[in-house]
């Protein structure tokens, strides 16, 4: 197909995450992937700095991941998942239930992140009324916390920088506690868990979980909390009577140096969601994982089933390419890659905190962070990075890039590079 003509047919009648069909932004066409390289249509090589949004941490169209697919394909791509089972799929959830926190024991398997949030929630209400307790119906999050884009997921997204504020009129009302404000690695100050806490004592009777991404809040501000702020939660939701859930669908498979977040605080949560990296970005699919207490209660109660069933759910593709990248990973020595980035995206952002127009920079496991003080102009700052040969996709005042651990020394360097020369240009 003529590149032009790509263009235009997309232009007038394909939607992008987040755009207008009447002034939609520029796209640009990928025609293959490699390692950490997006290669255009013409001819121009990118460095990924994105990881296809946290999930391609080996890199893209990698051999070993390319051959779990091929030689799952030769057998089935797909069967119902009602009254089969296959071998894909216990070993995926064999291998889940082992590395995630000893508390986690039943695995439902999702067709994507946002889907794998509205299992969680689904769990947690089933698990109280089974329990005879149905008035324990809301839940307890946080501000600037990002689950998804369906309803339920959308309900605990920050009411305004989740993107669904327009929205809030037709969502389910739940109870949203001030942000943490003490970062990662700070001082902790036990004010820092009096918001949270005066709703939980308020309203534990009618509240059915606490939702919340743990350490790393992703896509609602790219913020990194402290340690403390979970221990306590968790001791809180114990005494009141609430179930507490992980939402480590960005931080998990070791972005933020440990495989999830949640061990970074010791935190064992009630019921937790993965997705983005769980295929290493090969394809779209989740997994929600529940300790044995919340399967028991809701299989016990009425109508003795969980009440969900996607038609995809546990496709053999999709399971067998995610228990080759989790073999991949735990093969590797990703600690220390993870580790390498962090310290290389430490040396080489310091002196970006001294640039006119920003506002913080932080930089946790293979996540770096740049907040100015502006919304960013988004298609202006992309023209710049392509040109420059990096694929960074900032959103609202927030440039960051989470590459594939893969990635090297000298093209990290690389990554911080532009955003540096972006920002003391002034393009953004
Ligand atoms: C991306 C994301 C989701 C939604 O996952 P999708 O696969 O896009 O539906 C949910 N929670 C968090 C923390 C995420 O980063």
């Amino acid at each position: 197909m003529d590149i032009k003509k790509l263009l235009e047919f997309d232009r007038n009648h394909i939607w992008h995450p987040y755009t207008s069909m009447k002034n939609p932004l520029p796209v640009y066409p990928v025609k293959e992937a490699k390692g950490v390289r997006l290669k255009l249509y013409d001819g121009r090589e990118l460095i990924d700095g994105m990881a296809s949004w946290w999930a391609v941490i080996h890199g893209y169209n990698h051999p070993v991941l390319n051959d779990a697919i091929k030689s799952q394909l030769n057998k089935m791509a797909h069967v119902m998942f009602g009254g089969i089972t296959h071998e894909p799929a216990v070993k995926l959830a064999k291998k889940l239930i082992e590395i995630t926190p000893s508390s986690l024991d039943a695995v439902f398997f999702t067709d994507s992140g946002s889907v794998s949030v509205e299992v969680a929630l689904k769990m947690a209400f089933q698990y109280w009324i089974s329990k005879g307790r149905e008035e324990k119906s809301k839940l307890i999050t946080i501000r600037r916390g990002y689950h998804g884009d369906t309803f339920g997921a959308m309900s605990v997204c920050d009411p305004v920088t989740g993107m669904h504020e327009i929205f809030r009129n037709i969502l389910p009302k739940h109870y949203f506690a001030k942000e943490p404000q003490i970062p990662y690695g700070a001082k902790w100050e036990d004010e820092d868990i009096f918001d949270i806490k005066k709703l939980i004592e308020k309203h534990h009777k009618e509240v059915a979980a606490v939702i919340l991404e743990p350490i790393v809040q992703g896509a609602g501000g790219m913020r990194f909390y402290h340690v403390e702020y979970l221990q306590n939660l968790k001791k809180l939701c114990k005494e009141y009577d609430i179930l507490l859930i992980f939402d480590e669908i960005a931080t998990g498979f070791g972005r933020t140096g440990e495989l999830f977040a949640s061990f970074l605080a010791s935190v064992e949560p009630d019921i937790m969601c993965v997705g983005k990296a769980l295929t290493g970005g090969y394809m779209s699919f989740g997994a929600t994982l529940c300790s044995r207490d919340v399967a028991m209660t809701i299989s016990e109660g009425r109508p003795g089933v969980f009440m969900h069933g996607p038609t995809f759910m546990g496709n053999p593709l999709a399971c067998s390419v995610a228990l080759a990248s989790i073999e991949l990973l735990l093969k590797s020595n990703w600690q220390k890659k993870v580790k390498q980035i962090e310290k290389i995206l430490r040396q080489e952002m310091e002196d970006i905190k001294e640039l006119d127009g920003v506002k913080d920079v932080r930089v946790l496991g293979a996540i770096g962070v740049v907040e100015v003080d502006k919304n960013v102009d988004v298609a202006r700052i992309q023209r710049f990075f392509v040109e420059k040969g990096v694929w960074i996709r900032p959103f609202l005042n927030l440039i960051y890039i989470m590459p594939p651990y893969i990635i090297e020394e000298s093209e990290v360097k690389i990554l911080v590079g532009a955003i540096k020369e972006a920002i003391s240009k002034g393009i953004y």
